[in-house]
């Protein structure tokens, strides 16, 4: 079971997040059957997500969204309550040339454009509000540094972030996945930043660190060095998407009574799939007719 851990270090000046991935990814990867550099830029970007929206209460939700010139055109990543993420790209099989150092080309499958990040709160009890959106332009397009650069520019909050994504034998299947997000709180001292990002900057690279890791504590344990820390929370997170058949079904009910008699005239069913999972529902005969009767 993937885990995340939140926590605070320095005496409570720094707030502390890391995750270990691995299986989430694994799992966008298969439903949506990404090429390799996008499954980094998508891991990565989930990856982020979850770690920025950890402190998320019931009914909230937070929302990652790359609007790039890239060939990946778009990630989207919405971390819920509970440690849940789901995610998608726009071009899952955009693809580019390794790097000359073997690493992906993140960034050149992103491109330019814009990074997004929507807080909505309390949006599932019946009301609405205004969601929060602040948003930077894409500095890095590596995802970590866009993280870090949208904390400190929208947030005012310094921030140092590491993303990470092994893929064996650079075939999209993930080995390992994972990341740490390290937000100063105000007052801390300046120099801690420095500190840590001069460690993170000479620590092993991050995937390296993943694969032979069992714990996200293990990964802040290299970021942060000398610095000490504190695990105040720890929970499972997971891919999962909030699509049913039963949404599938009310949807169909909703285009009323005409849309759903030539749905059946014309394709004797009808056929769905969600975007953000890849999963397809489909209604057969049987089904539309019971729709119809409900519909009187
Ligand atoms: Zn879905």
């Amino acid at each position: 079971m993937d885990k995340l851990v939140q926590g605070i270090a320095a005496g409570g000046s720094i707030r502390v997040f890391s995750a270990i991935t691995t299986n989430t990814v694994a799992e966008a990867i298969r439903r949506h059957q990404t090429s390799p550099t996008v499954s980094a830029a998508l891991g990565r970007t989930m990856t982020g997500a979850l770690m920025m929206g950890s402190s998320l209460k019931a009914f909230d939700r937070l929302t990652v969204k790359i609007e790039s010139d890239g060939p990946v055109g778009g990630i989207t990543a919405e971390a819920s309550p509970g440690g849940k993420v789901r995610g998608y790209v726009k071009n899952a099989v955009a693809e580019l040339p390794s790097k000359t150092n073997g690493k992906f080309d993140v960034s050149g499958v992103v491109g330019q454009g814009t990074f997004y990040v929507i807080r909505e709160a309390g949006f599932d009890i019946g009301f609405r509000p205004e969601p929060y959106v602040g948003s930077v332009p894409i500095v890095s397009g590596e995802i970590a540094e866009d993280f870090a650069y949208y904390l400190a520019k929208s947030e005012q909050i310094p921030s140092a972030v590491m993303l990470g994504v092994l893929l064996q034998n650079s075939e999209p299947f993930v080995t390992a996945s994972g990341g740490v997000m390290i937000q100063m709180l105000p007052g801390a001292n300046e120099h801690l930043i420095t500190m840590i990002e001069d460690t993170i900057a000479h620590a092993p690279h991050l995937t390296t660190l993943i694969d032979g890791s069992t714990h996200p504590a293990d990964l802040l344990e290299i970021a942060l060095g000398e610095i000490d820390f504190e695990i105040l929370e720890e929970s499972n997170i997971a891919f999962e998407c909030t699509c049913s058949m039963e949404k599938a079904r009310a949807m169909v009910t909703a285009l009323g009574r005409e849309e759903v008699e030539s749905m059946l005239r014309e394709q004797k069913g009808a056929a769905m799939n969600c975007g953000f999972c890849n999963e397809n529902y489909s209604l057969g005969e049987a089904d539309l007719t019971s729709i119809l009767s409900e519909l009187g």
